[in-house]
């Protein structure tokens, strides 16, 4: 579960987050969209603390992130993982490598480790190219690879920056399947961060709209859809044929 209020991040003079708040619960796929600068990867990184809120709160288990620090702070990161766009992935690491990488920062023995990077990339299905560096995966191939990566320390939030833009449809309607299915068999709580809105239609319970830092509307998908007067729910409708 993942309970955000009041969240605000403040660069310089700049507002960019303006009191969010926003609750997933467990097992839950939310999809944040917005347009370029409304602060979704932000948002993310207040999640994963790669940045610390200027105010507010961001609880993820039970454990309010900004109360704590050293060992339970890298405890709670674990909970967490992420998936960016492009997938970030080392090039001059294999792809099993990659995925290895968060485990041997935590000093896994290298039996374990093997064992959970071959369990890793079958469930995402790249069992086949673990010994291919990043340069020579398709895009769709990379993020699986991140993916992978991102379950690496067994969190129970998965954040997906953009994981699926610049893919095209087939390779995105199969990481979907991929991010569904962690929710429905490993019960993932998932925030899912896309402009895409076939990507919400899609997988998604729940979907909020940042603009300026700011939630403009937010609701489950099906309610949104209904809404039919909003921006947000006529983006959401499917193309007329
Ligand atoms: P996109 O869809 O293009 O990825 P976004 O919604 O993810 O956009 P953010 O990356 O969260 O947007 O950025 C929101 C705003 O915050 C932008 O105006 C950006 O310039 C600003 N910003 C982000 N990181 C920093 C930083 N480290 N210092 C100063 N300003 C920043
Ligand atoms: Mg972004």
């Amino acid at each position: 579960m993942i309970e955000i209020s009041g969240l605000t991040k403040v660069y310089g003079q700049t507002t960019v987050l303006d009191g969010i708040d926003f609750t997933v619960a467990d097992g839950e796929i939310a999809a944040v969209v917005g347009p370029s600068g409304a602060g979704k990867s932000t948002l993310a990184r207040c999640i994963n603390l790669l940045e610390r809120p200027t105010a507010g709160s961001v609880v993820v288990g039970g454990r309010d992130l900004a109360a704590l620090s050293g060992r339970e702070l890298r405890r709670a990161r674990r909970e967490i993982g992420t998936v960016f766009q492009s997938a970030n992935l080392l090039r001059r690491l294999t792809a099993a490598q990659n995925v290895a990488l968060p485990m041997r920062h935590r000093g896994l023995e290298d039996a374990e480790v093997r064992r959970r990077v071959g369990d890793l990339l079958e469930r995402v299905d790249m069992l086949h190219r673990a010994n291919h560096f990043p340069s020579q995966l398709s895009g769709g191939q990379r993020q699986r690879i991140g993916i992978a990566r991102g379950l690496a320390l067994r969190p129970s939030v998965l954040l997906a920056d953009e994981a699926t833009s610049g893919l095209d449809p087939e390779s995105t309607r199969s990481i979907l399947g991929l991010l569904t299915g962690l929710r429905d068999e490993l019960g993932v709580t998932l925030l899912v961060i896309t402009h895409e809105m076939d990507v919400v239609r899609g997988i998604a319970d729940q979907v909020a709209q940042l603009d300026h830092g700011r939630i403009v509307e937010h609701g489950s998908v099906v309610d949104v859809v209904r809404r039919s007067d909003s921006p947000l729910s006529r983006a959401l409708l499917p193309m007329p044929p």
